[in-house]
């Protein structure tokens, strides 16, 4: 029952290169329950946080919050897993448990806020270190079983891209006679093109260019447009039901709601790190909703995890060992990722 240290890779400062360290672990205690990392997927949230672009970043951060391993040890009070177990961890690893949000199974909009994964203090006022690491200590509660049906590589990316997807697209009605778009496809969108489709939808990716074109039909896209053309505007005004943006920059929003029909809805789950505006007559003339939504609660994350073993879905990746993360980066935010990379954690 003592902190163990193990081995990790940190970003020492804001925009210093990720390099090899190691990092402590708390001791198992009686709900929590240790995981030997397999898979860590990267988000382009690591990079925000990492380069410090969204502010208030702790350093040194051990980013990583798709997290696919296997229970190696449990505590005496943990009822829901078994050492040998398959488990996923995603954005957050703890929250206050009492507000009416949690209670709802909403804990990522827990009124106290939810305890990161990484980049966040825990209730001992410690730092907490992600899943770029070889292990993780974990309570049982905020911790999810991977179905058998899923291999961990391509379902660690389920951990966040999956569920930032299926949490809006379930919430908006996603599935038969809905025209859904999304925005942007990397990540997220590639899980959102998938999930989409899975659930009915009539799918259309609106992409910078249509280089990824052959890709998004094969992910089950129905169409396919390039926002770089100025026609796309015109031909596809107001179109859909629900557009799901995951653009990491910022966007024309008044472009884009042009897009959505009378009474529907444009959901932002891309966290820019500037600003946005729009003009506020692009939502009124068409009574048109304009929404966030941010990850998923952990029974909505698991039910996600069930809907893609029943159809079939994992992320598309491209696995990498640890000494490749900084090249990574770089290549995600050159919009040249297909489509999620994911971290072989035996070679951290
Ligand atoms: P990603 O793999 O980099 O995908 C973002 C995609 O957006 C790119 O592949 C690109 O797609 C498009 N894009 C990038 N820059 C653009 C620009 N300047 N203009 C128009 N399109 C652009 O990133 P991700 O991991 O999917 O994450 C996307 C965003 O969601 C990030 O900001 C991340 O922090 C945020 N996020 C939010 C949540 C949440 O809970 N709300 C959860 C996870 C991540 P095309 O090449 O197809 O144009
Ligand atoms: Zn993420
Ligand atoms: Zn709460």
């Amino acid at each position: 029952m003592t902190t163990t240290s193990v081995a990790a890779y940190a970003a020492a400062s804001a925009n210093a290169p990720l390099e090899k360290t190691s990092v402590p672990r708390r001791p198992v205690g009686e709900h929590d329950v240790l995981i030997e990392i397999k898979y860590a997927g990267i988000c382009h949230s690591d990079i925000h946080q990492a380069r410090d672009g969204w502010g208030e970043g702790i350093f040194p951060m051990v980013p990583g919050h798709e997290i696919a391993g296997v229970v190696t040890e449990v505590g005496s009070g943990v009822s829901k897993y078994a050492v040998g177990d398959r488990v996923g961890v995603g954005c957050f690893v703890d929250s206050c448990r009492e507000c009416a949000y949690c209670k709802e199974g909403l804990e990522q909009y827990c009124v106290r806020g939810a305890t990161g994964t990484y980049n966040a203090l825990d209730k001992n006022g410690e730092p907490t270190y992600g899943g770029y690491s070889t292990h993780i200590v974990v309570d049982e509660n905020y911790t999810v079983r991977i179905p058998e049906g899923i291999s961990l590589d391509v379902a660690a990316p389920l951990l966040c891209a999956g569920i930032t997807l299926y949490s809006p697209l379930a919430h908006w009605n996603a599935g038969p006679g809905k025209k859904v778009a999304v925005v942007g496809l990397g990540g997220l969108g590639h899980m959102g093109v998938k999930i989409a489709h899975a659930l009915g939808a009539e799918v259309t990716v609106l992409s910078q260019t249509l280089r990824k074109q052959e890709d998004g039909l094969k992910l089950g896209a129905d169409h396919f447009y390039a926002t770089s053309d100025p026609k796309t505007f015109e031909e596809l005004a107001g179109t859909f039901d629900l557009i799901v943006s995951t653009v990491s920059a910022p966007l024309d929003m008044d472009a884009y709601l042009s897009l959505v029909k009378t009474d529907g809805a444009f959901v932002n789950v891309g966290a820019p790190e500037e600003p946005n505006s729009l003009n506020m007559f692009s939502l009124i003339g068409g009574r048109k909703t304009l929404a966030g939504s941010m990850i998923g609660g952990i029974a909505e994350t698991q039910e996600m995890l069930d809907f893609c073993a029943q159809h079939g879905l994992g992320a598309e990746i491209e696995l990498i060992r640890a000494d490749q993360i900084n090249e990574a980066y770089e290549r995600v935010l050159a919009s040249d990722v297909r489509y999620r990379f994911v971290i072989d954690a035996a070679t951290i």
